[in-house]
C-alpha cells in the first residue's frame, strides 16, 4: 500500500498521511479530507510507512496536477527554506503559490496548447450552430481572429472539438516562444570601461553559480549593466529574473527594459487580480515570457529556463518579509541561483554590511561603477546645526532661503522626513491626555488630510474625538510634525510651486502617484517631500537640493541595524541631487553636527563607513560575524509569553552549548500591537550550523509542551528591526 505524506497550509510542522490509491508524483496538489472539510494539499513525500493505525486512513479524495506544481528548483529551494527558517513546510508551499493556486485552480489551463479551424470549421454556416451560442461565438471569433481577446471555458472548445469544426496544434514549444525573433535595440550609448569589465564577467560565468556584488552611485551606468547582461542571457534562449524593492516607483528603470528588448517583460505588480497573476506564473513556467520583475515574493515564480537573477538595491529591507514566514528574498535568492546553478548579480550604491563581508571573504566577486556616468558631477554636502535656531513645520530659517535660491533657478528640491501623517500627537493642551490606540498602547498619528486619526503600529484607524475623554476640553492640539504638516508649510511658503508628496498614504491612492511622477518629470520648479520610499532606485534630473529634515531620529536608536540604515538612506537619497548636468547640494539639518558616523559618511563616503561599522561589529561578535534567532511570542493577558520563552531560555541552558548567547525573554520592540502582549528572546551564536542544530532540537520539545498552545510564538531566522 502506498502512502502519501501531505503538507496541508496549516500552521504545525507535521504532514498528513493519506492512502495513496491512484498513480501520482511528489509535488502534486491533492485534495483530502481533513477534519469535516476538504483541505487542498500537496505531496511532499511517498512510501508504504505511517505512524496512523492504517485502518483509520484515509484516502486522497483528487489529484489536481498531472505534473508537479513547482519546478525542481523552486521545489528544493522551499524545502530548503522550510528547514533553515523553522517554519511549517505547509505554510512554506502555500506562501510561494499564487493564490487562485492555493484554492485549487488547474495549474495548466494556458498551457501553449493552441487551437486551429478545421476545414469544416472554415466553411460550415455560423447558424448550424445557432442553438449553442457559445460555441458559435466562439467558432466566429477563431473566423475573426480574435480568439485570444474572449473568455470562454475549455468545454466549449471541447465541443467543437468533438463537432470537427478546430483541432489542437501542438507547436514544438520552441517555435511560438519570443527565443526565435529576439533582439535587443543596439546600444547607442559607449559603455565605460567599468561598465564593459563589469559585463564582461558575469558574461564569461554565465553558465555556472556565481555571486557579483555591482556596487556603484546611483546614476553610474548600474541599469545599462542590468540590461546588457540580460541581452546576453536571453541571446542564448534564457529567461531573467528581476527582484526590485517597489515597482510603482520605478516606471523608468520598466520603461528602459520593454524599450530594450523585442521580447515578451511581465511584471508582478501589488494591482494584478489572481488572475493575472496565475497567468503570469505559467506564462513563465512555460517559459513564455523573457523577463519577469517584481518585488519579494516574485523571487518564487518558476521558470522553464532560468539563465540570470538580479536583485537590484539588495541592501533593502523589503526584501525581507516582516510577518509570516519571515524569510529574506535576496538571501533565497542566492540559494536559488546555487540550486539551479546559474549567476546572480546583487546590485546598490550601499551594499549591506552582510554583501560586503561576503566580498571580503572572496566569496561574492566585486565589480564597481565608481565615476557617475554622463556628466554628472560629486555632490555638495553640508551639515546645518539647528541648536537654538526656529523651526517651521521642521524647516529652519536657513534650509528655507537654500530652497528659494535652487527654485528660484527653475530647479526642483526633494525634501526627506521618514514620518508620515500630520502630527505624530495629539493632545489635550487642558490636562495633557494623550489620544493613543488601545490594542498597542501607542500614540496615534494625526492625519489632517483624511481627518483620521491612525495607528501606525497596527494600521487601525478610528475618527478625532471631538473632546478629551478625561476632562471634557474642546482644546485639542496636534503636536510634532510629519510629511503632510511639511507639506502644508511649504504650500504657504511657496505658494506658486508645485509640490508633491510622496509616502505610502499618496503611494496607496491610484494613480496619484503616476500623476507626481509625470509632473516631476516635466521639470521646472518643483517640491518633491517625501518619506525613505523616495529613496528607492528614482530619477529624478532636474533635482539640485536634498534637505534631510531631521536626522537625530536615526543617530540614536537601540537597533545595532539602524545607522547601517541611515546611513544607506542618507546616501542614496543624497545620491537623487544633480544628476545629469547639475550640481547638486545636500543639507542636514541636526542638534548633533559633531557626531561621528555624520561626519565619517559626509567627509569619507558610504564605503568608509561601511568598513568601520564592519569592524566595530567584529569586536562586539553582532552579524555578520555572528548568527541570530529571534524566538517572538505574545498572548492577550501577558500571563503565558513570558512564561513560554523563559521555559525556551532554561531548556536551552540544559542543552548545555557554552557559545549559545541568549537575551531574554524581554518584552519586544513594540511590547502591545492589536491586543496582543509581545515578548522576545534572542539567540546568537558564531556557527549558523550549530544554532540550526539547537533550533531543530527545540522545535521538536515546543511543540510537546502544554505552554505552546497558550501563545502564538515563531523563530524569526536572522532577524532585521528587532
Ligand atoms: P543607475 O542604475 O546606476 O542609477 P543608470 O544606468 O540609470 O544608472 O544610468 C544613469 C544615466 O546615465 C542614464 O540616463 C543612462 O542612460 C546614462 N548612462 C549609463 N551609462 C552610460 C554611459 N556609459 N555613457 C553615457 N551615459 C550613460
Ligand atoms: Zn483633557
Ligand atoms: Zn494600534
Amino acid at each position: 500500500m502506498l502512502i502519501a505524506h501531505v503538507a496541508l497550509p496549516v500552521p504545525l510542522y507535521q504532514l498528513y498521511d493519506y492512502n495513496l490509491t491512484k498513480p501520482a508524483q511528489i509535488g502534486m496538489r491533492v485534495k483530502v479530507p481533513f477534519g469535516k472539510r476538504n483541505a487542498i494539499g500537496i505531496i511532499v513525500s511517498i512510501d508504504h510507512q505511517t505512524n496512523i493505525d492504517v485502518k483509520s486512513l484515509k484516502n486522497i479524495t483528487t489529484i489536481i496536477d498531472s505534473e508537479p506544481l513547482f519546478t525542481p528548483d523552486i521545489w528544493q529551494l522551499l524545502n530548503w527554506a522550510a528547514s533553515y527558517y523553522h517554519y511549517p513546510i505547509g505554510e512554506v508551499l502555500f506562501h510561494a503559490m499564487p493564490v487562485l493556486l492555493r484554492q485549487g485552480r488547474e495549474a495548466n489551463k494556458t498551457q501553449i496548447t493552441h487551437w486551429q479551424l478545421t476545414e469544416l470549421g472554415e466553411n460550415i454556416e455560423l447558424t448550424a450552430l445557432s442553438r449553442a451560442p457559445k460555441q458559435k461565438l466562439l467558432l466566429s471569433s477563431f473566423r475573426n481572429n480574435t480568439v485570444d481577446s474572449i473568455n470562454i471555458s475549455t468545454t466549449i472548445y471541447n465541443e467543437l472539438e468533438k463537432k470537427q469544426l478546430i483541432m489542437r496544434v501542438n507547436y514544438p514549444a520552441d517555435n511560438i516562444m519570443w527565443k526565435t525573433n529576439f533582439s535587443a535595440k543596439p546600444n547607442l550609448i559607449k559603455l565605460n570601461q567599468e561598465q564593459s569589465y563589469a559585463i564582461d564577467n558575469v558574461n564569461k560565468q554565465r553558465h555556472n553559480f556565481a555571486v557579483f556584488l555591482l556596487e556603484g552611485v546611483t546614476g553610474s551606468g548600474k541599469t545599462e549593466v542590468y540590461l546588457n547582461i540580460i541581452s546576453n542571457v536571453l541571446a542564448t534562449g534564457k529567461q531573467a529574473l528581476v527582484l526590485v524593492p517597489e515597482i510603482s516607483l520605478t516606471p523608468q528603470t520598466i520603461k528602459r527594459f520593454k524599450e530594450r528588448f523585442n521580447a515578451p517583460i511581465d511584471i508582478l505588480h501589488s494591482r494584478l487580480t489572481n488572475q493575472q497573476r496565475l497567468a503570469v506564473w505559467l506564462r513563465s513556467k512555460n517559459g513564455e515570457n523573457a523577463i519577469v520583475v517584481g518585488t519579494r515574493s516574485s523571487l518564487f515564480t518558476p521558470f522553464k529556463n532560468l539563465g540570470m537573477i538580479i536583485v537590484d538595491e539588495e541592501h533593502d529591507s523589503s526584501y525581507k518579509q516582516q510577518e509570516g514566514w519571515r524569510y529574506n528574498a535576496r538571501d533565497l535568492a542566492i540559494i536559488r541561483a546555487k540550486l539551479k546553478n546559474i549567476p546572480i548579480l546583487l546590485g546598490s550604491a550601499t551594499p549591506s554590511l552582510e554583501t560586503l563581508n561576503n566580498v571580503k571573504n572572496h566569496r561574492y566577486q566585486l565589480l564597481q561603477l565608481t565615476k557617475r556616468a554622463g556628466h554628472a558631477k560629486p555632490v555638495k554636502q553640508s551639515i546645518l546645526d539647528i541648536r537654538g535656531l526656529t523651526l517651521v513645520a521642521g524647516l529652519s530659517q536657513p534650509l528655507i532661503e537654500q530652497i528659494k535660491i535652487h527654485l528660484h533657478n527653475n530647479n526642483q528640491v526633494m525634501l526627506f522626513l521618514n514620518r508620515r501623517g500630520y502630527s505624530p500627537l495629539l493632545i489635550c493642551h487642558d490636562c495633557g491626555w494623550i489620544a493613543e490606540c488601545p490594542r498597542c498602547d501607542r500614540p496615534y498619528t494625526f492625519h489632517n488630510q483624511s481627518q483620521k486619526l491612525s495607528c501606525h503600529y497596527c494600521d487601525t484607524p478610528r475618527a478625532i474625538p471631538k473632546q478629551c475623554p478625561k476632562c471634557g476640553s474642546t482644546h485639542l492640539v496636534p503636536i510634532g510634525f510629519g510629511t503632510e504638516q511639511l507639506e502644508k508649510q511649504l504650500e504657504l511658503l511657496f505658494p506658486n510651486t508645485k509640490i508633491s508628496r510622496i509616502d505610502r498614504d499618496t503611494v496607496a491612492k491610484k494613480g496619484a502617484l503616476d500623476g507626481y511622477l509625470q509632473s516631476i518629470q516635466q521639470g521646472g520648479a518643483h517640491i518633491l517631500v517625501g518619506t525613505q520610499i523616495l529613496a528607492k532606485g528614482h530619477h529624478f534630473p532636474d533635482i539640485t537640493l536634498v534637505g534631510i529634515v531631521d536626522v537625530d531620529g536615526a543617530l540614536f536608536s537601540s537597533d545595532f541595524r539602524a545607522t547601517e540604515q541611515f546611513a544607506q538612506i542618507y546616501t542614496q537619497v543624497s545620491g537623487r541631487a544633480g544628476r545629469e548636468t547639475k550640481t547638486g547640494e545636500v543639507i542636514l539639518q541636526t542638534y548633533h553636527p559633531e557626531h561621528p558616523l555624520l561626519n565619517v559618511l559626509l567627509n569619507k563616503g558610504y564605503q568608509e563607513f561601511a568598513k568601520q561599522t564592519l569592524k566595530e561589529r567584529q569586536q562586539t561578535l553582532l552579524p555578520p560575524f555572528s548568527y541570530q534567532a529571534l524566538i517572538r511570542a505574545a498572548d492577550r493577558n501577558n500571563h503565558h509569553a513570558q512564561k513560554f520563552l523563559q521555559l525556551i531560555h532554561d531548556r536551552l541552558k540544559e542543552y548545555g552549548d557554552n557559545s549559545l548567547w541568549q537575551l531574554g525573554p524581554m518584552p519586544a520592540n513594540q511590547p502591545k500591537k492589536a491586543g496582543y502582549y509581545r515578548w522576545q528572546l534572542l539567540l546568537q551564536h558564531t556557527n549558523r550550523q550549530l544554532l540550526q542544530l539547537i533550533l531543530d532540537k527545540l522545535v521538536i520539545d515546543i511543540e510537546k509542551w502544554n505552554e505552546t498552545s497558550k501563545v502564538r510564538w515563531s523563530i524569526d531566522i536572522d532577524p532585521m528591526n528587532n
